[in-house]
């Protein structure tokens, strides 16, 4: 298998990228930093950016949460700033366990209706895990499901909490997982449910999947239970290289985590949240509070997040040239690599290491 080139098919042309260059030839990319390791991975997409020359000004915004209505929102500044520029890199963003405000990267999703929630995987070549074979694109539903929010305390001791699955949210984003499949040259699309259990919920989920799948003819349609998926994928990842995987949130969340898992950890794996007008690209992982501040994270979530980002902006020389110095220098050993993938360099070190190998 080439060493390069790994994430150039998870380009989707399925919503095309509205932004505009300005006079210096030039697009803006609003920057949304992020909390806890944040501040450290983004310094690494920017020194990386300015080496490689891309063609971009980054548009940094706060959105440190405000109180609107008596509800937490995003500051207008930020929302406007994405609006403008149709595009953004975020770095993770904290949210409050078990209590406080809601969750801004929910809010994010829904402010700007980024319905698909994509999320490839893919070995590294030259890092060895115990497959070298990994190879997966999982498409989430990313507006509602089992992250509606919409949790009450029916009486003492008794909690309920809806999981919410509507016809259109359904329709849009496995539409979306035909459309990436054609897009990318797959030949089909598995619905991953458990509507033996649920079974109106992933029911109505999979009911729309058959509906869907009669609009694309030339997809086959497969459907598997998420835990059958879960001890498939962890046995034997090559069935699902040629599959599009698409499913309701929650799912899409866990099931993401074990596929990074495979390949070496949250330290590698991008994500792009889709929407038709506006898309946020940011890597799969937390703030990661337990290393952060202290030099070791591992950029490579976000830089692939960006690299996802570039080929959405057609920029696709950029994108190749940034994503083959960061596979090639996982490759080169783990004197150059961070302490998640086993290695001994700071997060400066592994930068300068990608820096060098443009
Ligand atoms: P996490 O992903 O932040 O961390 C899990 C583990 O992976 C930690 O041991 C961490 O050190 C490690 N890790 C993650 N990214 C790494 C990187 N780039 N380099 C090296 N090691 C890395 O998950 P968590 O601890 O459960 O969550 C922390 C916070 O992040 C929570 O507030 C959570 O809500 C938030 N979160 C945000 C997003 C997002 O912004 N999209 C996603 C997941 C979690």
């Amino acid at each position: 298998r080439p060493a390069v080139m790994a994430f150039r098919r998870f380009n989707s042309d399925v919503a095309a990228f509205k932004g505009v260059k300005n006079a210096a030839g030039k697009y803006t990319v609003t920057l949304i930093e992020g909390d806890g390791i944040g501040t450290e991975i983004s310094a690494a997409v920017k020194d990386i950016y300015a080496a490689a020359k891309v063609p971009i000004t980054w548009e940094p915004v706060d959105v440190t949460p405000i109180l609107k209505d008596g509800k937490t929102a995003i500051p207008d500044e930020a929302i406007a700033s994405v609006k403008r520029n149709f595009v953004a890199l975020k770095g993770p963003l904290a949210t409050p366990i078990g209590k406080g405000h809601v969750s801004l990267n929910l809010t994010l999703r829904r402010t700007f209706n980024l319905f698909a929630n994509l999320r490839p995987c893919r070995s590294v070549v030259g890092y060895k895990t115990p497959y070298d074979n990994v190879d997966t694109v999982l498409i989430r539903e990313n507006t509602e499901g089992e992250y509606s929010g919409i949790e009450h305390v029916v009486v003492d001791g008794v909690v309920q909490s809806i999981k919410l699955i509507t016809r259109p949210a359904c329709e849009r984003v496995i539409r979306y997982a035909f459309q990436h499949a054609i897009a990318t040259g797959k030949p089909k699309v598995l619905v991953v449910h458990k509507a033996s259990i649920m079974k109106m919920s992933d029911g109505l989920f999979l009911q729309i999947a058959r509906e869907v799948a009669k609009e694309y003819p030339q997809i086959e349609l497969g459907a598997e239970l998420l835990d059958n998926t879960c001890l498939k994928i962890v046995t034997d990842p090559e069935p699902y290289k040629p599959v599009v995987m698409v499913m309701p949130n929650l799912y899409g969340d866990i099931l993401s985590d074990m596929c990074s898992g495979l390949i070496g950890g949250l330290g590698l794996t991008p994500s792009g949240n889709m929407g038709d007008e506006v898309s946020i690209f940011e890597a799969v992982h937390g703030s990661a509070p337990d290393i952060a501040g202290k030099g070791l994270a591992n950029p490579t979530a976000l830089l692939l997040s960006s690299v996802m980002m570039l080929r959405h902006m057609k920029l696709n020389e950029y994108a190749d040239k940034i994503e083959n110095a960061v596979l090639s220098t996982i490759a080169s050993g783990p004197e150059n690599i961070t302490g998640d993938l086993k290695g001994t360099a700071n997060t400066k070190h592994f930068t300068e290491e990608i820096i060098k190998r443009l």
